[in-house]
């Protein structure tokens, strides 16, 4: 596999230089120069291979310079029973009706979609470091899922410590459980007198000092992190497998995405892309739908964080699609001096024009995008309810909303369900008047002693706070 950057600059194409490489030094982001083919022979091949097995086999063929053995050691380190779904099966596909399921991706350990590949990531990173006999701090700003995700991913792992920031007050009690009660050595909460845009701001300010960022090998933990992409191929993979059977002689799938940061869907357009047969791709977003709107005008237009609404499908809740950048230089045929033009334009202008490529958005690979209001989403969880006795998350919802409006008789369409209804049980409350049952081994999460520091928002305390703490 050879790795290039979508703004032209050379990468290094090792395994463990493009894990800790989030983004290339020239701005790029990490992108394989072109994909294998899997073809229909190969998949009956993967047809009975557990999730665990299939990861093994993708992941290979993304991961240079890494020995198949230790690949496997991590994989089975990472996708065992204990860590998703006690003992059943990682990911699972959930029926609703007709054409219609769900692809469970919720069963990790903070019960959202970035466990699968989080968990992977968590594991590869300390066999790296390891290895290197290097050590890495993690500094990142969370909202809620991300940094729980990572928190759990990290936590207790060698040679690494984590800085997480999160707005004090300002998450679900669920999530601040979840966070603040992990007690680890290595893992920092620090809960911040600002909100989520105030404290990425103080984690750009910090990781923006080349000379901090060296002495403390400041590491970031984002979706653009290309492995992270690559473990989450898996599952459209694994899904598209549970949908069909052998004998199918139409084996179109479609997958509905709830998107923020166009993350996940790229993973599905990447399978897409290496011959996974998918009729479409739906790019479901909520009231922010800077991607829906770009999917149906080619008019990709940010939107400024103060106009980013809070909604209550929050992981969904971004202001602009860093992952989309892939996409984009995959349309202009990985020309880096289009994309770096396009991005000029985006911060001189605050928006580009690829409207002449809309029509191919559909025809060529199959994109076509929707949105879902607050009302939706409650309407959504409430049929759902009444119809099968399911309880689904807003994220999920959103999906499921904007799938009704592209199935197609014949052809199964899979709801990528991103987080599990717990997590989010106010708005299930609002639309039930009931709340989903929590499992048991989580029934105390509430009530379970706290480590957290709470510090203003102002840079330089919170570097102090890092400088007396940070793995060095
Ligand atoms: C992160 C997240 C999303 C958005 O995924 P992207 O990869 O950013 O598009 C959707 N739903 C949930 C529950 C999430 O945590």
């Amino acid at each position: 596999m050879k790795y290039i950057s979508t703004r032209g600059k050379e990468v290094c194409q090792g395994f463990s230089d493009i894990l800790l490489e989030g983004l290339v030094a020239d701005g790029g982001l990490i992108i394989p120069e072109s994909l294998p083919k899997i073809g229909i022979q190969k998949l009956e091949e993967w047809r009975e291979l557990s999730y665990e097995d299939l990861a093994f086999e993708i992941l290979s063929i993304f991961s240079n310079e890494i020995s198949s053995n230790d690949l496997r050691s991590l994989i089975t380190k990472t996708y065992h029973s204990e860590a998703f779904n006690f003992g059943k099966e990682i990911v699972t596909l959930k029926p609703l009706f007709n054409n219609l399921s769900l692809l469970g991706l919720s069963q990790g350990p903070t019960l959202a979609f970035k466990d699968i590949a989080m968990q992977f990531l968590g594991n590869a990173f300390e066999y790296v470091l390891i290895n290197k006999n290097l050590k890495l701090n993690i500094i990142g700003a969370t909202s809620g899922d991300t940094g729980s995700a990572a928190e759990y991913a990290l936590r207790n792992k060698k040679n690494i410590s984590v800085f997480m920031l999160s707005p004090y007050g300002r998450m679900s009690l669920f999530q601040r459980s979840q966070m603040y009660s992990l007690k680890d050595q290595n893992i920092h909460n620090i809960a911040v007198y600002g909100n989520f845009d105030e404290l990425q701001d103080i984690v750009k300010f910090l990781s923006s000092n080349l000379k901090f960022k060296q002495t403390y090998r400041l590491g970031l933990i984002n979706s653009i992190n290309w492995i992270r992409i690559a473990a989450q191929i898996v599952y459209y993979f694994y899904g598209w497998l549970r949908a069909t059977n052998s004998n199918d002689t139409n084996k179109k799938v479609s997958f509905t995405v709830p998107s923020g940061n166009f993350g996940n869907i790229l993973a599905g357009h990447i399978a897409r892309c290496m011959g996974l047969p998918i009729h479409r791709l739906v790019l479901a977003t909520n009231e922010n739908n800077v991607l829906e709107e770009f999917f149906k005008t080619g008019i990709y237009r940010p939107r400024k964080p103060a106009l980013t609404y809070i909604t209550s499908s929050p992981s969904m809740d971004i202001s602009h699609a860093s992952n989309l950048e892939r996409f984009i230089f995959q349309l202009v045929e990985q020309d880096p001096e289009q994309v770096k033009k396009l991005w000029l334009d985006l911060a001189e202008n605050g928006f580009f024009d690829l409207s002449h490529f809309q029509p191919l958005f559909e025809k060529e690979y199959g994109f076509v995008s929707g949105s879902s209001t607050h009302q939706d989403r409650i309407e959504t969880i409430k049929w759902i309810y009444k119809t099968l006795e399911i309880f689904i998350d807003p994220h999920t919802a959103d999906g499921v909303k904007v799938a009704t409006k592209f199935s197609e008789p014949g052809i199964p369409m899979l709801v990528l369900e991103t987080a599990s209804p717990v997590k989010f049980s106010e708005t299930v409350k609002e639309a039930l008047g009931k709340t989903p049952p929590i499992p048991s081994y989580l029934k105390n999460i509430e009530q379970l002693p706290q480590k957290f520091t709470i510090m203003n928002c102002n840079a330089k305390e919170i570097r102090e706070y890092f400088e007396v703490h940070a793995i060095t």
